[in-house]
């Protein structure tokens, strides 16, 4: 029988981390977890490693690290706490490592998904930020390292089960004219404008088919979510911003489309739950039990469609224009959104606002080509102080 394969799973304490593990634990015989990590929840992640008893697990820092270790030896486990970035970047790309689920959430996951890339590691990818931040060169590493990367975000999972294998010789040969990215239009969709100025973190967290972290959540509310997904499947797929078209579709049960030239739409359904997506990328090319309920189309009985209005979600509309600039303009794109969701969060500013910082950003910052990482990681700093000047000066 073959050995099972060892898999990190970077962000283990988060929404997509948890549903990742329950997949694991479902087939012990296939999977083995090798290394998990948190950030803040470490009691659920002493929780974790009691019940995966991984080789390693990783914390932010050195004090959170010792209690850890303590908790661990109590527990009777020799699982060894590293920590911090290198930490994530050392169980990310460990030569016993099989594959990496990268589900750490924003710019916190690009070096440790890097590093698994670089490893030339299978990559599960949910943390799309790492991707929109610094898409030509995160590819390029995939090209030279022979990594496999497999999307975990429903939508570009779905996409990729409607294409054919032979894509990477680009979508035009094989056929495509359009991708067709589903939205659900999150809580606010029929929200009168007006009303978008009062609305809480916790309205804004309250996704009617999806459970997610807080971050994406808000993210899902704005539509930043869809824009930073646009920009996500032209990397994944090769095609260019206005081969891909948002379609809003309420249920959340048609994950998104593939349009062929010759009139056929391919699509993939399922129930809103991640375990579909991961259990479909931890197995590809074969198929595993994910745990997730058969489709009850009966019980569905209809699917809508409308076009997305980008006077309710402006972020749509950035992100359209981020990724039609390319170059460095995603990077700031996502800095800016990243400060604005944390400040609606903490109730410091109002939800129409996020907005208006990235708008802001955007128009301050030149749009430059990007050639190294480096560079990357200083045009998201200059455009979370942009962000932060922005606060400042509101009095926020
Ligand atoms: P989450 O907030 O539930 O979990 C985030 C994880 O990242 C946690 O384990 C947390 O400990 C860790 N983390 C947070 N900040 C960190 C930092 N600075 N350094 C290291 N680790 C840190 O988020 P989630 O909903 O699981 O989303 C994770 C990623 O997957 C995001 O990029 C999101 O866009 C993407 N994604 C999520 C879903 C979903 O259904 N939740 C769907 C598609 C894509
Ligand atoms: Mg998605």
């Amino acid at each position: 029988m073959k050995k099972p394969q060892q898999i990190t799973v970077l962000g283990a304490t988060g929404s997509v981390g948890l549903s990742t593990l329950d997949v694991v634990a479902r087939h012990p015989d296939l999977y083995q977890v090798f290394a998990l990590s948190g950030f803040s929840r470490l009691k659920e992640l002493l929780a974790l490693c009691v019940r995966h008893a991984p080789q390693f697990a990783v914390v932010p820092e050195i004090g959170l690290a010792r209690t850890l270790q303590d908790d661990l030896v109590a527990a009777g486990l020799d699982t060894r706490v590293l920590v911090g970035e290198a930490g994530l970047c050392e169980v990310a790309a460990h030569p016993q490592v099989d594959m990496v689920m990268a589900a750490i959430v924003g710019a916190a996951g690009l070096r440790p998904t890097l590093a698994a890339v670089e490893a030339g590691k299978k990559v599960l990818l949910a943390n799309k930020e790492a991707l929109v931040m610094s898409g030509a060169l995160f590819m390029q590493a995939v090209r030279r390292s022979g990594a496999v990367l497999l999307p975990i975000d429903s939508e570009h999972n779905a996409i990729f089960q409607c294409l054919p294998v032979d894509y990477a010789r680009g979508l035009g040969p094989v056929g495509v004219r359009r991708i067709l990215l589903t939205a659900s239009g999150g809580p606010f969709r029929e929200t009168p404008i007006a009303d978008l100025m009062g609305v809480s973190p916790e309205q804004a967290c309250a996704h009617p088919n999806w459970s997610m972290g807080r971050k994406i959540s808000v993210d899902s509310a704005s539509m930043m979510n869809k824009g930073l997904e646009l920009i996500e499947a032209c990397w994944l797929f090769d095609a260019r911003p206005d081969q891909v078209e948002v379609v809003i579709h309420p249920q959340s049960v048609i994950h998104s489309m593939v349009d062929y030239v010759d009139g056929s739409v391919l699509a993939q359904l399922g129930n809103p739950d991640m375990r579909t997506p991961i259990a479909h990328a931890l197995a590809w090319p074969q198929r595993i039990d994910s745990g997730v309920a058969p489709l009850d189309l009966f019980k569905i009985a209809r699917l809508d469609f409308q076009a997305p209005d980008e006077q309710r979600f402006p972020c749509l509309r950035l992100a359209r224009q981020a990724a039609e600039a390319g170059n460095s303009a995603p990077a700031v794109l996502n800095a800016a959104n990243e400060v604005a969701v944390a400040a609606f969060l903490e109730r410091r500013i109002r939800y129409p606002e996020i907005a208006s910082i990235i708008e802001e950003v955007l128009n301050l910052e030149p749009v430059i080509s990007v050639a190294e990482l480096d560079a990357v990681f200083e045009i998201d700093s200059k455009a979370r102080t942009l962000a932060k000047q922005w606060l400042v000066r509101s009095g926020r």
